[in-house]
């Protein structure tokens, strides 16, 4: 696995925005890293991809792509569920948001030559944004975004999004529901958000419900599903929804009901990634959810895993 380091930032609170989300998540990364940065897996690159209105138009309405530009402040406090501070510089964080997703896209191009790909950047897997709307501190569905122009580019044939965020990757089902080359894939809190808002709920083409459980659960859980959807289904590109909130020592409320030791997460991650290895699937991981200041040491042992 290579490890992407695209050195970009959004720093919510600078914007009004307050959110449990440690925007220094990779910078604390980089620095546990220490001298590890000099391995040759270890990659920095600068993005030089824009998203385009017609990258945003394959996840997106038109409606809501206009209301981004045109009543932004509006859409933010239902994406955020909070009223922004209006010394939001409305500009500065569309762009913000378009580059975060621009990189991954741009990362999902270097993982078609690179095999495996973590992507070191603190705003990717944005997987609660709807068709229509911003949902869950999520503007812009980078994840659906992302797969659905691999399919359309003919760069991938196959698409799976294994979404291992605490939260259901509700964003992500409902806008690839329809595509038959992306499989979606989450395993989450049954009884968490997004399941008990008025919103509406597609499911995933495999869906993982779960409450209260052990790590031993969990693991047996996740282990069994991915051998029966391997076993019916032939990918050639993951993306992979890292999230971090399973951690037992998450500083969200709303992820209580799973918690994996430090070791069970580690486990967790190096059992996909070997899932995706035997099936000489590539894959592409993005950070997603993960809250608190000590949130960043779930990603660190997985890269220093591949650092070594
Ligand atoms: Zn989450």
């Amino acid at each position: 696995m290579y490890i992407l380091n695209t050195d970009f930032k959004i720093d919510l609170s600078s914007f009004g925005i307050k959110n449990l989300m440690y925007p220094l998540r990779s910078y604390q990364i980089l620095q546990n890293l220490g001298s590890k940065i000099n391995n040759k897996n270890f990659i920095k690159f600068n993005n030089d991809y824009y998203l385009s209105l017609i990258d945003l138009r394959l996840a997106h309405s038109s409606s809501y792509i206009q209301r981004l530009y045109f009543n932004l402040l509006n859409e933010l406090s239902f994406a955020y569920n909070q009223e922004p501070k209006t010394f939001i510089n409305e500009e500065d964080f569309i762009n913000d948001i378009y580059q975060a997703c621009a990189s991954v896209i741009k990362a999902s191009d270097l993982t078609l030559d690179l095999n495996s790909c973590f992507l070191l950047q603190c705003y990717a897997g944005a997987h609660h944004a709807r068709h229509d709307f911003g949902s869950g501190f999520c503007v812009i569905n980078d994840i659906a975004i992302c797969a659905k122009k691999l399919i359309k580019e003919k760069k991938a044939k196959k698409v799976l999004i294994l979404d291992l965020d605490a939260h259901f990757g509700d964003g992500t089902a409902e806008i690839c529901s329809k595509e038959s080359d992306i499989y979606t894939y989450s395993i989450h809190q049954k009884n968490q958000w997004p399941f008990f808002t008025n919103l509406p709920i597609i499911f995933s083409d495999k869906d993982v419900h779960l409450d209260n459980c052990s790590g031993k659960y969990y693991l047996n859980a996740l282990y069994s599903s991915l051998k029966d959807v391997f076993f019916e289904n032939n990918f050639d590109f993951c993306i992979v929804v890292d999230g971090a909130d399973v951690w037992e020592f998450d500083e969200i409320k709303s992820s209580q009901d799973i918690k994996l030791t430090e070791k069970e997460v580690l486990e967790r991650d190096l059992m996909v990634y070997d899932f995706l290895t035997k099936n000489s699937v590539k894959n592409l991981w993005l950070m997603s959810g993960g809250y608190g200041k000590e949130s960043y040491k779930i990603h660190l042992n997985l890269i220093k895993e591949f650092l070594k």
